[in-house]
C-alpha cells in the first residue's frame, strides 16, 4: 500500500503525456535493437488433426527474449509495433525465419505465420513471401498466413488484391480469431480465405455454455458449406477436444495438445509425438 502510494507520488512528478512519450520512444528504440541483436524468437505450437490426432503443422508465435525481462509475450509489443513501421520489419523477419525453420521439418508439416494487416497496407508482401519461399526452398503449400479479421477494416481493395496474389502462389490464407470482429461474415464475401480459426473464447465457453456449443456447431457447418478448413484454437481439455471432433472441426490447437514450443524442443516433441501415435495405432490394431 505504502509502496503503491510511493510509486503514485513518483508518477506525479512528470505529466502522463510525457511519461507515455518517454516509454514509447524507449520501447521503439529497444525493439529496433531487439531485431538487430536477434532477440526476437519464434515458438511453435502444433495444430493436430481432429480425426487422427496427428500433428499437421505448427503456428509460429513471436516472443521477445529480453535480456532483463526474460521472455516477453506479443501482447506487450505487437500492438506497439503496429503503430510504427516496425511491424513491417518484424513481419518480414517472421516470414523468413518461419520458412527457413519449416524447410528443415518433415515435408508433411506446414507452418503458419501471423501477419498484421498493417503490413499488408504498407509493403510488397507478395515479394517478401516469394523471396522467403525461394531462399528456404519451402514448398508454397506448406506456408500458411494468418490474418486477424479486425485488422482488415481499412483499404479493403488493396488488401484483397495482395491476398489473392499470395494465394495464387499456393500459400494458404487463414482468418484468425474468427467470430470476434463485428463483421466476420462479410469478410468471407470479400476475401478468398482457405481456413477459419475459431476464436478461443468460444472454445473456452463451450465447457459450460450450450449457446457457445450451438455457435461452434454453426461455424463448423458454415465451414463445410464454404469448403474451408476449420481450426479450433485454445483447446485445453479432452472434453473440448472430443466435442470439437464430434462436430467435425478439422484441426485442433491448444494447451491440451502442447504449449508453444521453443525451437530447441521441436525435435523431441516430434519424436515423442510420432512414437506416441505409432504406439496408439498398434494398440488399436491389436484390439
Ligand atoms: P493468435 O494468433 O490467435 O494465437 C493464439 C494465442 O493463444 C497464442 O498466444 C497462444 O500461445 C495462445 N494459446 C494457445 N493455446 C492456448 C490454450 O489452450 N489456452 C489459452 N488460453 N491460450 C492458448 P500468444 O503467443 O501470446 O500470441 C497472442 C497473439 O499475438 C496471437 O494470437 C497473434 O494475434 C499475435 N501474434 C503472435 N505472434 C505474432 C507474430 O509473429 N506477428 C504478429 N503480427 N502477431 C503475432
Ligand atoms: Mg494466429
Ligand atoms: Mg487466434
Ligand atoms: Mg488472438
Amino acid at each position: 500500500r505504502v509502496k503503491a502510494e510511493g510509486r503514485g507520488a513518483f508518477r506525479m512528478a512528470e505529466s502522463t503525456g510525457d511519461r507515455q512519450e518517454r516509454q514509447r520512444s524507449s520501447l521503439d528504440a529497444q525493439l529496433r535493437q531487439a531485431l538487430i541483436r536477434q532477440e526476437l524468437v519464434l515458438h511453435y505450437q502444433p495444430l493436430v488433426s481432429a480425426s487422427t490426432g496427428d500433428a499437421m503443422g505448427f503456428e509460429a508465435l513471436i516472443r521477445w527474449n529480453h535480456p532483463e525481462r526474460g521472455l516477453v509475450l506479443p501482447s506487450e509489443f505487437i500492438g506497439f509495433a503496429e503503430e510504427s513501421d516496425l511491424i513491417v520489419d518484424i513481419g518480414n523477419w517472421t516470414i523468413e525465419e518461419a520458412c527457413m525453420t519449416a524447410s528443415l521439418w518433415p515435408e508433411h508439416l506446414t507452418v503458419s505465420v501471423n501477419l498484421s494487416a498493417k503490413h499488408f497496407l504498407s509493403a510488397d508482401i507478395g515479394l517478401v513471401i516469394r523471396q522467403a519461399l525461394g531462399q528456404s526452398g519451402l514448398a508454397p503449400h506448406r506456408l500458411e498466413i494468418e490474418i486477424t479479421e479486425g485488422l482488415l477494416l481499412e483499404a479493403v481493395d488493396s488488401v484483397v488484391e495482395k491476398l489473392r496474389e499470395i494465394r495464387a502462389l499456393g500459400v494458404t490464407i487463414a482468418m484468425d480469431d474468427f467470430g470476434t470482429g463485428y463483421s466476420s461474415l462479410s469478410y468471407l464475401l470479400k476475401f478468398p480465405f482457405d481456413k477459419i480459426k475459431i476464436d478461443q473464447s468460444f472454445v473456452a465457453a463451450s465447457t459450460r455454455d450450450e449457446v457457445a456449443r450451438d455457435i461452434l456447431r454453426a461455424i463448423a457447418s458454415l465451414g463445410r458449406s464454404l469448403r474451408v478448413t476449420i481450426t479450433a484454437e485454445g483447446v485445453e481439455t479432452a472434453e473440448q477436444a472430443a466435442f470439437l471432433s464430434e462436430i467435425a472441426c478439422h484441426q485442433l490447437q491448444g494447451y491440451h495438445f502442447a504449449k508453444p514450443l521453443d525451437p530447441a524442443e521441436l525435435p523431441n516433441y516430434l519424436l515423442s509425438h510420432v512414437a506416441g501415435r505409432l504406439a496408439a495405432s498398434e494398440a488399436r490394431q491389436r484390439a
